[in-house]
């Protein structure tokens, strides 16, 4: 019986890119994108349509490759596969690249899952000189195949009325059968048995198939299991080790390999004799092998990958400047204005140092997210993303990581003055979860723009002459510290084997600037909502500590004391007017210049005692037991710990504590000409500082991204621990090293 109760549950499954979006749009009707997001689209979108007075229910699943536990979108649409049990799945394939397209459907096919093929993109093979006999298609992979071209909406009835039939027939799921060659066929025999006669999962998944799993080492399919029945599992467990051990010996190669070769194999086998016909001619002329063979040639690709990733790096940070500029000046003025109407004290230090302050930084970044993802978006719908991957695999590989993971370096400052924030959201275009964590937790030791004008600083004061050559050495050492750091965590706590690099390099494709435009607002705005607030409250936090609590009656009466005696030495009819003038941009009179100066005195000296007095400035002091060692005092210990906020404030609060004032440009000149006369500074000193400011915990809109990207506190938190652990380890050589070498003095 047929009725509104009887919904029927259609998945719609495929890779990136094969036009999915379009077909899930004609579909429905439903007013969705067109395009693809640069990384995960977890959103689940649904869209529902009737037929025959069948009320049908069509899920549009993320993109993949495969069905591995890689990444975030293969688990989601996994997951949705096997417990939601849809009655029918259109796999939809890109026509034109059909060989790595049927990869995914094998997968299916051998979750037993009741497929139709929509082989989409027809027109696109056909102007390629693809031709593909979709009836013997059909006959040998034994499932429905209905050709589309979706971007037309044509085949789509007869796509409809084929899976509606396939979903009212409802038949038990049929595993699909792969032979995997000598080594592994035995062993899954084996598994496949001992877990029927378990029923060890049997409820979820095809026997054969948790074997599969096993085999390649699926986390989620592990634990599972072990959680299932241990024994069984550890069973399973030792029967896979064991051909990994033989494999490894024999081929050196593990079966996740094997098991890939043998599902190409299977497909090639499929596709011969007569189902896939290409015209060499019309073949070689394809644009895309063309362009690889520069692109990724030995010689000129990796020059022009560098040209290319350097002015993806000029992208987003020059083009962000502009709107970056507007909107701290933006910020600026309101901050002038609040300086202007409100009264002197605790409120204004809060609305202008911790609100305004706060919502600035969280909107400052904006641009450059912005840029970054548009930047990103367009190099992965292009395809030249997996060339990148392809080019830098191998050397990043021995570190432990992945070819995509120079992009979150090269934008968190790898090249120079970057940005962390960006950086990290970057590592979306990893798959491994364990060489992702490993990119983004190493990724903020490069130098980021807020950390340079430190450097700046600090050079000009103690190594004047050396200027370029320091810069560049800082570099230097701050890959050659995230590379190491990056291979230490991945043989100690990330444990595991590197990502396979098992796909095709996709054919190269012109995004769609609608496309482009909506994902990236839409990544940002995600950006906005999730990390703002955190980082507005820590913003908030961190004025709280650098101001309470603020100095006592006694100590203020002090200091109102000598400005008194200033204001003494004026006639008293100009006092009121010398008093509002350290508050306003009020001209100041020649005479009174003097004056002024020390009322300013004054207050910076105030300023300081009360930085000091802070809990911040505690917390600093109490630091000395441990960073005397490293040769700093309370006052770089408070500074860095306002570096937390944001490494730029660095500066800004190194003046306070010296009590050169607040400090904009011009001040950090005289603060590098404070430093560099102070007898408790010396280049070494310095150079430690510089080190460790490269090294310590990232700045918190940072870690924020880190624990929004990673989905867990821990990592966050792991990072500001780790990293100053590192930090300080590297400044204990560099400092107890340097002065046993006596350069300290
Ligand atoms: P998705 O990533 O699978 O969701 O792919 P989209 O639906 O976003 O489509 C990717 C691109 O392929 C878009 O530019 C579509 O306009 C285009 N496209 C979709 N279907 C067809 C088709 O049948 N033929 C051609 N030539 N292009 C198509
Ligand atoms: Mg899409």
């Amino acid at each position: 019986m047929k009725g509104v109760s009887s919904e029927v549950l259609i998945a719609l499954a495929g890779n990136p890119n094969c036009g999915k979006t379009t077909l899930f749009n004609a579909i429905t009707g439903a007013r969705q994108h067109v395009g693809n997001y640069p990384g995960i689209t977890v959103e689940k979108k649904e869209g529902f349509y009737s037929l025959n007075g069948c009320q049908i229910r069509l899920v549009d699943l993320p993109g993949t490759y495969s069905l591995t536990a890689y990444s975030l979108e293969e688990l989601v649409a996994r997951d949705f596969l096997v417990q939601d049990r849809p009655r029918a799945v259109i796999n939809i394939v890109d026509a034109s690249n059909l060989e790595r397209n049927l990869y995914l459907t094998v997968q299916l096919l051998e979750l037993g899952l009741p497929v139709t093929l929509a082989l989409n993109m027809i027109d696109a093979a056909m102007n390629r000189g693809i031709e593909i006999d979709a009836a013997e298609l059909s006959r040998r992979l034994r499932v429905p195949v209905v050709p589309t071209v979706a971007r037309v909406g044509k085949g789509k009835e007869e796509l409809l009325e084929t899976v509606l039939s396939v979903a009212e027939e409802d038949r038990p799921w049929e595993p699909l059968h792969i032979s995997y060659g000598p080594d592994i066929d035995p062993v899954l025999d084996q598994m496949e048995a001992l877990i029927r006669k378990a029923q060890f999962l049997t409820e979820a998944f095809p026997a054969r198939w948790t074997a599969l799993k096993y085999l390649e080492g699926d986390e989620q399919v592990l634990t599972k299991g072990r959680e299932a029945d241990w024994a069984i599992s550890s069973r399973l467990e030792r029967l896979s080790d064991q051909v990994t051990v033989h494999l490894r010996k024999t081929l050196d190669t593990y079966p996740e390999a094997i098991i890939a070769d043998h599902r190409y194999g299977f497909i090639a086998a499929l596709l011969k004799g007569g189902v896939l016909k290409q015209n060499k001619k019309a073949d070689r002329l394809y644009l895309s092998d063309q362009l690889d063979r520069v692109l990724t040639n030995r010689f000129f690709g990796p020059v022009l990958m560098f040209i290319i990733l350097y002015a993806v790096y000029q992208f987003t940070f020059n083009y962000s400047r502009l709107p970056i500029e507007w909107i701290e000046k933006g910020f600026a003025s309101l901050s002038g204005f609040a300086e202007t109407v409100l009264p002197r004290g605790p409120l204004k230090s809060l609305v202008i140092s911790g609100i305004i302050d706060g919502v600035g930084s969280v909107v400052g970044f904006v641009p450059l997210i912005m840029f970054m993802f548009l930047a990103i978006a367009f190099l992965e719908d292009t395809g030249y993303l997996a060339r990148v991957a392809y080019m830098l695999d191998r050397v990043f590989r021995t570190f432990g990581l992945h070819g995509n993971s120079v992009m979150a370096y090269i934008v968190s400052g790898g090249i120079a003055g970057g940005c962390a924030v960006p950086g990290v959201m970057a590592t979306r275009t990893l798959r491994s979860s364990r060489e992702r964590l490993a990119t983004l937790l190493t990724a903020p030791f490069m130098n980021c723009g807020a950390k340079f004008p430190v450097f700046a600083m600090l050079i000009a004061a103690f190594f004047p002459a050396n200027h370029a050559l320091m810069m560049f050495c800082v570099t230097l050492l701050s890959w050659a510290s995230a590379l190491v750091v990056a291979k230490f965590i991945r043989s100690t706590l990330l444990r595991g084997p590197s990502t396979p690099f098992l796909l095709e390099l996709p054919p190269y494709r012109l995004p769609t600037f609608k496309g482009l435009l909506i994902h990236t607002w839409e990544r940002t705005w995600q950006y906005i909502q999730k990390a703002g607030t955190i980082i507005l409250a820590f913003s908030m936090l961190f004025w709280a500590l650098m101001a309470f609590p603020g100095l006592d009656e006694r100590e203020r009466g002090r200091f109102e004391e000598e400005r008194a005696a200033v204001l003494s030495q004026v006639e008293p009819g100009d006092r009121e007017l010398l008093r509002t003038i350290g508050e306003g941009e009020t001209e100041i009179p020649a005479e009174f210049s003097e004056a002024v100066e020390e009322l300013k005195e004054v207050d910076r000296r105030e300023a300081q005692a009360a930085l000091k007095r802070s809990y911040a400035g505690r917390l600093g002091t109490t630091l000395e037991a441990v960073t005397h060692w490293v040769g700093f005092d309370w006052r770089t210990n408070v500074a860095l710990l306002s570096g937390f906020a944001a490494k730029e404030i660095i500066i800004s609060t190194l003046g306070t504590a010296y009590s050169m004032g607040e400090t904009g440009d011009e001040e950090s000149v005289s603060l590098s000409r404070r430093l560099s006369g102070d007898s408790g500074w010396n280049p070494l000193k310095a150079f430690t500082l510089i080190v460790f400011i490269m090294l310590y915990a990232p700045c918190f809109a940072t870690v924020t991204c880190i624990i929004k990207e990673s989905g867990a506190w821990k990592w966050g938190l792991f990072s500001v621990v780790f990293n100053t652990l590192v930090a300080l380890l590297a400044s204990l050589l560099i400092y107890q090293g340097g002065l046993r070498l006596r350069l300290g003095v």
